[in-house]
């Protein structure tokens, strides 16, 4: 995999032992915080070059962080800024991991996606964001009213883009085909342990933490890696690194999901968007693998509290801003689904931020602001770790 290199690498420390990271009796090579899709990927990468890994998760299984709570979309890259590295490592990561599950035979559609527009006035924003798909190197296809009406015969369109590489996974199966490849390339797994220190010695890390019994556990690591989800930020500073002067503080911002009928969810055959906003890519429909469709995610900043519960009074909202475009529905059609949150870099209504991946301190890579699409990308971005920290 070859990272563009138009994107600039700023780290300073770039792990200067790696060549003799080794096990030894009391040390570990790389000690992974979070066992969610990012850090069983890097953790995948890392021990096909012959590392020793570790990874450490606070809950007691893998996979149930962010990476079990958000759309499943396999996406394309079509809205990030041009050379931005979520541009970039979505793009490698949907063929990539699509690969992947075409050879592990894991569910995927090949049907594509829809981004509608069903007034005149939506036709400007739809070309301007098949220019910027282009700019991604994304091919998205025009399509007029009638082009839609055969792919989806129940939308109100004026036009839409359709894009091919577009798919929907079946999330659950991949984490576990995933984790059970990080296995078996010899890696080890400490679930129920929360990491609550980390001090850096003359040549390591002590990485200390809370089993979920109530047991210390501690261990001694020449590289962490924190790929913490929505705590990456709280890691990054229990090591020592200034997220207010850095910058790096994360804001929680949630979706919720409602559910559609199944009734009208056979009407749709592929995810169908509308034109994004500021902050989000406005309320979609998600047909999963198994054809159960999705409405949503919407998106508000809160505070940080993982509390994944879902405002039925906000029926009236997610029907408004669906039945322009599939006229079909009905109030009655949807529900309260699920929630997830995602941890954002980007303030309210600010500007766009990209992934943070950096060395901040020796020996210490942070991963944060791991948002969508982390899960797309999350086999280039692995690679993208493995080949900016531990190469010549
Ligand atoms: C609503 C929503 C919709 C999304 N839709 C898509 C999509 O359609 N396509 C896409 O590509 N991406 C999507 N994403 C983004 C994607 O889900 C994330 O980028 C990805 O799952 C991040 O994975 P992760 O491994 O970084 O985080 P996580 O899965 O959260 O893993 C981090 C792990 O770290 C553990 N942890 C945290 N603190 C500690 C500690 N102190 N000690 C030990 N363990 C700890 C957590 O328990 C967790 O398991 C969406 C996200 C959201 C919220």
């Amino acid at each position: 995999l070859q990272v563009d290199e138009n994107v600039e690498n700023s780290n300073n420390f770039l792990i200067p032992h790696f060549m003799e990271l080794k096990m030894s009796e009391n040390t570990i090579d790389i000690t992974i915080v979070g066992a969610g899709i990012v850090g069983v990927t890097i953790a995948i990468e890392l021990l096909k070059k012959g590392f020793e890994v570790i990874i450490i998760e606070k809950e007691v299984r893998w996979g149930r962080g962010i990476s079990s709570r958000n759309s499943e979309v396999l996406h394309a890259g079509i809205y990030y800024p041009e050379n931005s590295l979520k541009a970039i490592l979505c793009r490698q990561g949907n063929i990539l991991l699509r690969e992947y599950c075409e050879k592990r035979e894991i569910g995927i559609s090949n049907s594509g996606k829809l981004i509608v527009g069903w007034e005149k006035s939506h036709l400007n924003r739809l070309e301007e964001i098949r220019v910027n798909a282009l700019k991604n190197g994304v091919y998205l296809k025009f399509m007029n009213k009638d082009e839609v009406a055969e792919l989806e015969p129940v939308l109100n369109v004026v036009g839409a883009l359709f894009s091919p590489q577009s798919a929907v996974l079946d999330l659950s199966t991949l984490i576990h085909s995933l984790y059970r490849d990080f296995e078996s390339l010899g890696g080890m797994g400490a679930m129920g342990v929360e990491v609550t220190s980390l001090e850096k010695t003359s040549t390591a890390w002590m990485v200390r933490g809370k089993e979920s019994d109530g047991g210390v556990f501690e261990l001694e690591s020449k590289v962490v890696i924190n790929s913490g989800g929505l705590y990456s930020d709280s890691i990054a500073k229990m090591a020592g690194v200034d997220l207010k002067r850095e910058d790096l503080e994360l804001n929680w911002c949630k979706g919720d999901y409602f559910s559609l009928v199944a009734e009208k969810a056979k009407l749709i055959k592929r995810p169908i968007y509308p034109l994004p906003d500021k902050n989000g890519l406005g309320i979609h429909f998600t047909p999963d693998i198994n054809g159960q469709v999705k409405l949503g995610p919407d998106t508000y900043y809160i505070e940080k509290e993982e509390n994944y519960s879902v405002n039925p009074e906000k029926i009236e909202y997610f029907f408004e801003s669906v039945k322009p475009f599939f006229p079909p529905i009905e109030k009655s059609d949807i529900a309260p689904l699920m929630s997830g949150i995602r941890p954002k870099l980007q303030k309210p209504n600010g500007v766009f931020r990209d992934f943070h991946i950096e060395e901040d301190l020796p020996g210490l890579i942070n991963l944060i602001g791991i948002e969508s699409p982390g899960v797309t990308a999350s086999i280039a971005l692995a690679r993208f770790v493995v080949s900016s920290f531990f190469s010549c």
